[in-house]
């Protein structure tokens, strides 16, 4: 890594060398080129929402003033311009994510949302009392909440697969609670608070060999390299556009084809239907069962933009160039005094979380704010996996495709400004 070009060169192999050029990424993103506080705005709160490129906006905008009109509908040619360029984005997220189909992407408004669906439409139907679903100890809140309503509502069991000091995911002690009652495994792919990678391929697999249904949480995850659903055969998966560089608004459940056809719509209304009469509605086939109503056009469109922005720079290019900012910050946030880095997992996504002696998370967050440097601070929707290391809060230095050696720099700088200030 050259730190004063911020070019990174990445070597795939012994014949095949790429460079990652940052500061070009960089011009992609209007928003990165400001100051903060007169300091050059330094992003790194990418894990609660990424930037946007030039190319997401463009498209959005475009859309809105060229094509723009309801899906699904219109005979005219304003819908059917725009129904193509809706339902092709189902094609890019298929492809982009190797599903068998684009019948299997549910368009949902975010992570939470595609959760819930599977909360409600597969929880409810094939589910029952004193049935198991296996989570882990740093679930994000919204897959937790969901399932603790099913329990209440239904009577099914939560297990909680534990993790070490360090924030490793414990496969064998997961392996030990899985068994016949176990229906469901509801399993994150990254931590959102420790950066934690779980090794969701052998997760998926153990489920299965249970017997169980598993589905992962990729809100933190499909941002940070290639997901394979089909090598995965993970029967749902679930992300946000908002962390992928696309807009609010718009996520996607992935679901294999013949489940979500087994599974009942979970809301009525429009576009969902084959058929309504007062006496009988007959449902459409998955995908459309589950997006009753007028959806989030130009945000769909908005993500696929963002999907091939990310496929002409390469994931495993981003993902090489994370990993290298995340080695670079690892070492050098260590050498801050009094910091301990809350999360050392073997295996970890550009996410870094840490604590101060003697200062709280949001006066760490507030006091390097004023240098221009955005972090995420408090539980991080993960109030359990806080508990566990006996903390209520940690600072979160997350980082995305844009982030550069020279902005670690100046985070470190600004914490040692924390540092100083108290003592
Ligand atoms: N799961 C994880 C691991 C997350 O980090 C988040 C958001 O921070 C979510 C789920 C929820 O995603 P959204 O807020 O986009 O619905």
């Amino acid at each position: 890594m050259n730190k004063d070009t911020n070019v990174v060169e990445i070597r795939h192999g012994v014949n095949s060398t790429t460079t990652f050029d940052v500061e070009r990424i960089r011009a992609d993103f209007p928003i990165l080129d400001q100051s903060v506080y007169g300091k050059p705005l330094v992003y790194f709160d990418n894990g609660a929402s990424a930037q946007k490129p030039r190319q997401v906006i463009d498209a959005m905008n475009d859309i809105m003033e060229t094509n723009y009109s309801n899906v699904h509908r219109g005979v005219h040619a304003l819908s059917q311009r725009s129904t193509e360029a809706y339902e092709a984005v189902r094609g890019k997220v298929a492809r982009f994510f190797n599903a068998a189909s684009e019948n299997e992407i549910v368009f949902c408004r975010g992570g939470t949302e595609a959760i819930n669906v599977v909360a409600y439409a597969y929880g409810r139907k094939f589910l029952s009392a004193g049935d198991e679903i296996v989570i882990s100890h740093m679930e994000h809140h919204s897959n937790i909440v969901p399932w603790q309503m099913l329990r209440d509502e239904i009577g099914i069991v939560l297990r909680v697969a534990p993790i070490d000091d360090d924030g490793n995911f414990l496969l064998d002690d997961y392996e030990k609670l899985l068994s016949d009652k176990t229906k469901l495994v509801a399993m994150t792919h990254v931590s959102n608070a420790l950066g934690t990678i779980v090794p969701i391929a052998e997760v998926i697999r153990l489920a299965h060999d249970h017997g169980a249904r598993a589905l992962v949480d990729g809100c933190q995850a499909v941002q940070h390299g290639a997901v394979d659903m089909q090598a995965l055969d993970v029967d749902f998966y679930v992300f946000s556009s908002h962390k992928l560089y696309g807009p609010t608004g718009i996520g996607v459940l992935y679901g294999k084809e013949e489940l979500l056809n087994s599974m009942p719509p979970f809301m009525g209304g429009g576009d969902m239907i084959t058929s309504v009469s007062f006496e009988k509605t007959e449902f459409q086939q998955a995908p459309l069962r589950f997006e009753a109503g007028t959806p989030s056009i130009v945000e769909a469109i908005g993500m696929g933009a963002a999907l091939d922005y990310l496929d002409a720079i390469g994931v495993d290019n981003i993902s090489a160039h994370e990993e290298g900012i995340l080695h670079y910050a690892t070492e050098r946030l260590s050498q801050v005094e009094g910091l301990k880095i809350i999360g050392q997992a073997s295996d970890k996504a550009a996410i870094i979380s840490f604590i101060m002696d003697g200062v709280h998370a949001h006066d760490i967050g507030t006091i390097i704010d004023r240098a221009g440097v955005a972090v995420r601070v408090g539980h991080h929707c993960a109030q359990p996996v806080m508990e566990r290391f006996g903390i209520a809060a940690t600072a979160r230095a997350s980082f995305g495709l844009y982030n550069t050696p020279t902005e670690v720099d100046t985070l470190v700088e600004a914490l040692g400004a924390v540092r100083e200030f108290f003592g």
